[in-house]
């Protein structure tokens, strides 16, 4: 089973991009990489309307129901709002997980209204995919929700945020603690580093695409020197535990 945790849709609504990021070019890349599964956000629901992006999401699920497991992009500012979409999204809709993007003037992972919203994750054992920026607030967050799967986006590091050392090291600490190995910076050792620290069971293969280019995220996991029964892990069996660990 093979599934990368960080794909978007929608991406015009980050800017810089080669690829669209559109349901031909998930198909393409689903089946270059042999992907059984692709965790898929939409960037307008990060970046514009959460309501409209995860409609966006749905409408994929459906084009593509069998490479797709969707993920709920909430904004817990919008408070009852946020809490409804996740009904509609995760329990009615059927997607698999959360993705939350808590970097400021938005929201803060460590601010009072994400309260509400993360009980509810918490319950239902969602994993879910969350930007660092910065990585301190979101290990409070693991130690407040001890139940939620949280998934740290780009090993807690890349895009020129901060170093992989330290958030791989912290992640030890919090056993509710996911890394994703989708990073602009390609370190030396990051994916053996994470795999000895956190353990096999903890890493996530994710691309970012159509963000990052995929086949150098996969040459990383492809060949870091790790056992073949932890790549395995990495590269689909670990968050397709997580997708089934859920209590929807
Ligand atoms: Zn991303």
């Amino acid at each position: 089973m093979r599934v990368d945790c960080h794909v978007h849709i929608d991406c015009t609504y980050l800017g810089g991009l080669i690829y669209g990021g559109d349901k031909t070019d998930l198909a393409a890349m689903a089946k270059e990489f042999k992907l059984n599964r692709m965790m898929v956000s939409s960037a307008k629901a990060i970046m514009y309307d959460f309501v409209e992006g995860n409609t966006d999401t749905l409408r994929l699920m459906k084009d593509l129901p069998d490479r797709v497991w969707g993920y709920c992009v909430l904004q817990p500012r919008f408070g009852e709002l946020a809490l409804k979409e996740f009904d509609r999204c995760v329990v009615q809709g059927g997607m698999k997980g959360v993705k939350l993007y808590p970097v400021l003037p938005l929201w803060a992972a460590d601010e009072a209204s994400i309260e509400p919203m993360m009980e509810k994750i918490a319950r239902a054992r969602v994993p879910s995919l969350i930007h660092p920026t910065p990585v301190e607030p979101f290990f409070k967050l693991a130690d407040r929700f001890p139940d939620a799967p949280l998934i740290l986006a780009h090993m807690g590091g890349g895009g020129g945020l901060q170093g992989l050392v330290g958030p791989i090291h912290e992640a030890k600490k919090h056993d509710n603690v996911y890394l994703d190995t989708a990073t602009s910076h390609f370190d030396a050792n990051a994916i053996e580093e994470a795999v000895r620290v956190v353990g096999a069971d903890r890493v996530l293969y994710g691309s970012d695409f159509p963000l990052l280019e995929p086949a150098a995220q996969m040459a990383k996991v492809s060949s870091a020197k790790i056992k073949e029964e932890d790549r395995r892990l990495v590269l689909g069996e670990n968050m397709n535990r997580l997708v089934k660990g859920r209590k929807v």
